[in-house]
């Protein structure tokens, strides 16, 4: 299909989507946007395509329909991977909740990256766990978030190329004050535990986030999950920055990811919808949402 017609049918997918999203109950939302974000004609939201386009809508429109004003920012791949061949254009999508207390002037970035690796002719790669899965959890955050009063401010942000090097994070880092961005909770991969216990990985990089770790470790308590830290994996370091949180900590903003740290399938064209827990992504959610309350009281 041509780019246009493509984009004209992704398009009228989003309308339909976006109206039944108004008539649906809340505990069906989480399946519905998984829906919708591994649907074949997105193609695996690549950064640069008409599938990332339609997927950016899609969550601008989702934050809008929760009272938020969302914005999308666009960036270049080639700002910050000098390398890449084309100057390919992605999109991050942003929405502030403001905080009405003494500290509403300082910022905790939550994130969740919403492109994949894309789809070739042959290979359809939904990219459901890495990191359909994410985003919609900071979708049903971003509703959660709404019941109750914030000290401080609270961005959400859904990231585009980090499948490009981390560059939709690495753009939005570089143009933000390390001074009011207090700390980072990056959300990669909520969707698929590693055994069949519920259980879900906080990967930090070094000690000198022992605050965001003691808060963590409060905060499952809240939860149905058991925590292990990145440290203590056997596999760790390899991929414990390998996200968008990363970018926070290269510019002194502490940052954590919030992970199932199961990477058997991603990348590939059985990274399905159909093996999504619900229920952990869920607890994931609660988890984010215990951690922010505490952090929010610091
Ligand atoms: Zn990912």
């Amino acid at each position: 299909m041509a780019r246009k017609v493509l984009l004209i049918s992704a398009l009228a997918f989003l309308v339909v989507n976006l109206a039944e999203a108004n008539e649906r109950k809340n505990s069906e939302q989480p399946k519905a946007d998984m829906n919708f974000l591994t649907d074949e004609i997105l193609a695996g939201r690549k950064v640069g395509t008409n599938g990332e386009d339609a997927s950016a809508l899609y969550i601008k429109s989702r934050l809008e329909s929760l009272g938020y004003e969302a914005t999308i920012a666009t960036f270049s791949i080639k700002d910050c991977w000098h390398a890449h061949e084309t100057p390919v254009n992605g999109k991050n999508v942003l929405a502030l909740l403001k905080g009405s207390g003494r500290k509403s002037e300082e910022v905790i970035v939550i994130s969740a990256h919403f492109d994949g690796v894309g789809s070739s002719s042959m290979t359809f790669r939904p990219a459901a766990d890495d990191n359909a899965s994410g985003t919609v959890a900071l979708l049903a955050l971003a509703e959660k978030l709404k019941t109750r009063k914030w000290n401080r401010s609270i961005l959400l942000a859904y990231f585009s190329g980090e499948e490009a090097a981390g560059c939709g994070s690495t753009a939005f880092s570089q143009s933000v004050s390390s001074d009011n961005f207090r700390w980072n909770i990056n959300l990669d991969m909520v969707g698929r535990p590693r055994t069949s216990s519920l259980t879900v990985m906080m990967l930090t990089g070094n000690d000198d986030q022992s605050e965001l770790v003691s808060v963590f470790q409060k905060a499952v308590k809240k939860t149905r999950l058991k925590l292990v830290l990145g440290k203590d994996l056997p596999e760790y370091p390899p991929w414990g920055w390998a996200s968008d949180h990363r970018s926070f900590r290269d510019v002194g903003i502490p940052s954590v990811m919030v992970s199932d740290g199961n990477g058997s399938v991603i990348h590939g064209p059985q990274d399905v919808k159909e093996t999504i827990n619900f229920d952990y992504l869920n607890e994931a959610t609660n988890l984010v949402f215990e951690a922010l309350k505490r952090l929010d009281k610091r």
